[in-house]
């Protein structure tokens, strides 16, 4: 991939076993499956600059797990840019549950201004009804649904027009051009719920295509998958959009990446999905719970020791999380 090379590079010059000392591979237990688990691994390290967390999805490539790994030694042996604010609004976030179970995933997350609900895991009409849901329970909170690119053209039509309160729909439809035909499609029927692009982002190669095809009104950002804070401060840039920062379902580890990148973007004007410590019923860390719907920027939380004993994955997960950290290394050193 010959991503972004005009954004920052993506390589390293730190050794594999300064990487590999202190890097131990824990489950979180889930409250909720996401992404079809009930159990989130992720591989802690340890640098010079803090802790770091390395935990690209199982089925990721290394060429896509590079750009995590570049994330994590940003965290751990470099540090991040100086924040610009001192609190960080966040939402909650409501999985694809039925509706009569939102009001006790919402309990979970105490007071907050802005909510994100996933959507088109099942059938349009049950997706309204959460979120419809969502909004007799806090009438007053910044709704916007997250579809992961799951609708199509019309179905993302049809509850986008049939939700008309929402904040904003995030990736309501696959790639960038379908994205620019909807919003283009929801404006000429007088919509005013804005458009957010994630996966395009992501999975793109180049960050300005979703600002040129004028296919999203924000732009979802996420540290790790992005290679860092600085790549991702470098991204929103360039794309010239206000940006959204989300958890990559990170543990409250990864999490402090997030805060310090929505703490150093020059302009803020949505609330981050970065509450998803909610999600976990255990982590090593001190979770990073959200304070009155806001996150402090800080150092990454330091995990407890016993708490990384029981959380420890069983030694043939260590050794699949060892071997593909050394794969990953050794795709960003090719690189440099
Ligand atoms: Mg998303």
């Amino acid at each position: 991939m010959v991503a972004n090379s005009h954004i920052l590079p993506l390589e390293t010059d730190i050794a594999l076993d300064d990487l590999a000392a202190h890097a131990v591979a824990v489950g979180l237990p889930m409250n909720t499956p996401f992404r079809n688990t009930t159990l989130r691994e992720v591989m802690l390290l340890k640098g010079p600059a803090g802790w770091a967390e390395f935990s690209p999805f199982p089925e990721y490539g290394p060429d896509e797990a590079a750009r995590w790994l570049s994330a994590t030694i940003e965290a751990g042996w470099y540090g991040w840019p100086e924040p610009v604010r001192e609190v960080v609004p966040v939402n909650a976030t409501v999985p694809a549950v039925a509706p009569n179970q939102v009001e006790t995933v919402l309990a979970r997350f105490g007071p907050v201004s802005a909510v994100k609900v996933k959507v088109a895991e099942d059938d349009v009409a049950t997706d309204i009804a959460r979120v419809t849901r969502v909004r007799r329970l806090l009438p007053h909170a910044d709704i916007r649904i997250d579809a992961n690119a799951k609708y199509t053209h019309d179905e993302a039509f049809d509850v986008i027009t049939a939700l008309p309160f929402l904040e904003y729909a995030e990736q309501p439809v696959p790639g960038i051009e379908p994205l620019a035909q909807l919003r283009a499609a929801l404006r000429d029927a007088g919509s005013e719920v804005l458009i957010a692009a994630d996966e395009a982002v992501r999975k793109e190669t180049d960050p300005l295509a979703v600002a040129q095809a004028q296919a999203a009104d924000l732009i979802v950002v996420k540290v790790q998958p992005l290679g860092g804070v600085r790549r991702a401060l470098s991204v929103v840039k360039q794309a010239g959009l206000d940006a959204v920062v989300s958890s990559a379902l990170d543990s409250s580890v990864g999490i402090a990446g997030g805060v310090a990148l929505a703490a150093a973007l020059p302009r803020l004007n949505h609330a981050c999905g970065l509450a998803t410590a909610a999600l976990f019923s255990a982590e090593p860390a001190t979770p990073a719970i959200a304070n009155n719907g806001y996150l402090t920027p800080g150092p990454a939380p330091a995990p407890d020791p016993q708490l990384i004993e029981q959380l420890k994955l069983p030694r043939d997960r260590q050794l699949w999380w060892q071997q593909r950290l050394a794969e990953t290394h050794s795709q960003l050193t090719e690189k440099a």
